[in-house]
């Protein structure tokens, strides 16, 4: 019998245990906590999204420049394949009206006991609190947590170690360093899915830390993004905010700020909102006018007045609503991120997601480069990757 090892018992590592314990491989699995998948545990904290409904071209977009590389794998096993797998695990799942996909329950706690019963039927050996340290001339080393450490050898390994968002869940991309020095190109690990740090005014930020701000197109760098911010304490968050990460990145790494746009009514065209606004009574003060007028709630007109004075002007007031100015001073750090953006490049893996380095060695997961926003897409990728490392390793096996 074969054997395999899987490093990193999030949703990448397991599924890769699982494909190839159904191949009659041996495998065991080892992650440095007391329990694996903590990270999807707590994913499923605020309502499990596991997948997205959308079609395949609009979905796959939503991987930018590792689309391509990805789409291989969604065509192996893709949202319609990962909500009957669900299903096999006593989840049903069903489609939210944002088209998101989610366990009937909501929860991951349930999927996560029925998956590892069933690994455990089909013989997956799980090794827990077991830190991957490297390399050695037989094999992998792993630190356990009373000191000891133990060397492993296996005919096949995959990895699937995560990103370093939430290091205190398991995946602190305490990886990088060990796979740098076998020469495995990285890109570095930035945050990705994440809010952003805005210097409001105080009376600003105690008023409204934590209102969102409803129905908002947000404007970086010609990109555009429609949906409901959030306001905090030090910034923005929300799925908007996330979508744009990239530019945001971009812009910060270019200028060392990020000047984003605020349209306040994206619905409405400027000549509309100038329309409505010549029709200020003479008595109305700044606010009172925004709010008469165009229906602007207190946290809008407060964002308003944040860019300074206000223009009396109705086309000029209309201009401002329809793109008020936020600057962006940087991002939260990584430890606050859903997810992490960079890894193993893509050029240091095959079809089949092996090392071409180091033969016999697997990635997935969210230790490849590359990044999505929320809404299933992160969860779907690692699944997949999963699911298409464990068949190069079946293959590599000859099994
Ligand atoms: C708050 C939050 C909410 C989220 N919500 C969603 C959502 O609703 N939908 C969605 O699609 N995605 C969501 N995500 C993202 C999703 O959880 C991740 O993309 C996914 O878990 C990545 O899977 P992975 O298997 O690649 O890595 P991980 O889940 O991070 O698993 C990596 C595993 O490797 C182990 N490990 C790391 N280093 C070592 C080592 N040296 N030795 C041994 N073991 C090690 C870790 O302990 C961990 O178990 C959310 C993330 C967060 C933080």
């Amino acid at each position: 019998m074969s054997t395999a090892v899987v490093v990193g018992g999030g949703p990448a590592g397991l599924m890769a245990a699982e494909v190839l314990a159904r191949a009659d491989v041996a495998v065991t699995l080892y992650d440095r906590m007391p329990s694996p998948a903590r990270k999807f545990l707590l994913a499923g904290h605020g309502g499990l999204n596991i997948t997205h409904s959308e079609g395949r071209e609009p979905f796959l977009a939503r991987y930018g420049t590792s689309a391509d590389r990805l789409a291989p794998m969604l065509d192996v096993f893709g949202p319609d394949d990962l909500r009957q797998w669900c299903a096999g695990l006593g989840e049903p799942t069903f489609v939210g009206s944002s088209g998101r996909v989610f366990p009937q329950s909501f929860r991951a706690t349930p999927l996560v006991r029925a998956w590892l019963a069933r690994l455990s039927e089909l013989g997956v050996v799980v090794q827990r609190r077991q830190r991957w340290a490297g390399w050695t001339d037989r094999g992998l080393l792993f630190a356990a947590a009373d000191g000891r450490s133990v060397e492993v050898e296996s005919d096949a390994t995959v990895f699937a170690l995560g990103g370093a968002s939430w290091p205190r869940l398991g995946a602190d991309g305490g990886w990088v360093e060990p796979f740098a020095a076998r020469g495995v190109a990285v890109a570095p690990l930035r945050a990705a899915n994440v809010g952003v740090r805005v210097g409001w005014t105080a009376t600003f930020a105690d008023r409204f830390e934590g209102s969102p701000l409803k129905h908002v197109r947000l404007t970086v760098r010609g990109h555009r993004v429609t949906g409901d911010a959030m306001v905090t304490r030090t910034g923005l968050e929300g799925g908007p905010v996330y979508a744009l990460g990239a530019a945001i990145r971009e812009a910060l790494d270019d200028e060392g700020h990020c000047d984003l746009e605020v349209d306040l009514r994206p619905s409405l065209s400027g000549a509309q909102l100038t329309e409505r606004l010549e029709r200020r009574r003479p008595k109305d003060s700044g606010s009172n006018w925004l709010r008469r007028s165009i229906a602007l709630d207190p946290v809008g007109i407060s964002l308003v007045r944040e860019s300074g004075a206000l223009p009396s002007d109705p086309a000029a007031m209309a201009a401002l609503v329809k793109a008020v100015p936020v600057r962006v001073t940087g991002s939260m750090p990584i430890a606050r991120a859903i997810s992490t953006a960079g890894g193993i490049a893509w050029s240091e893996v095959d079809d089949s997601l092996m090392l071409r380095r180091l033969p016999g060695t697997f990635v997935a997961g969210e230790m490849l480069d590359w990044e999505a926003p929320t809404g299933g897409y992160l969860l779907q990728a690692s699944f997949s990757t999963g699911v298409l490392a464990a068949r190069g390793a079946m293959r590599w096996l000859g099994t």
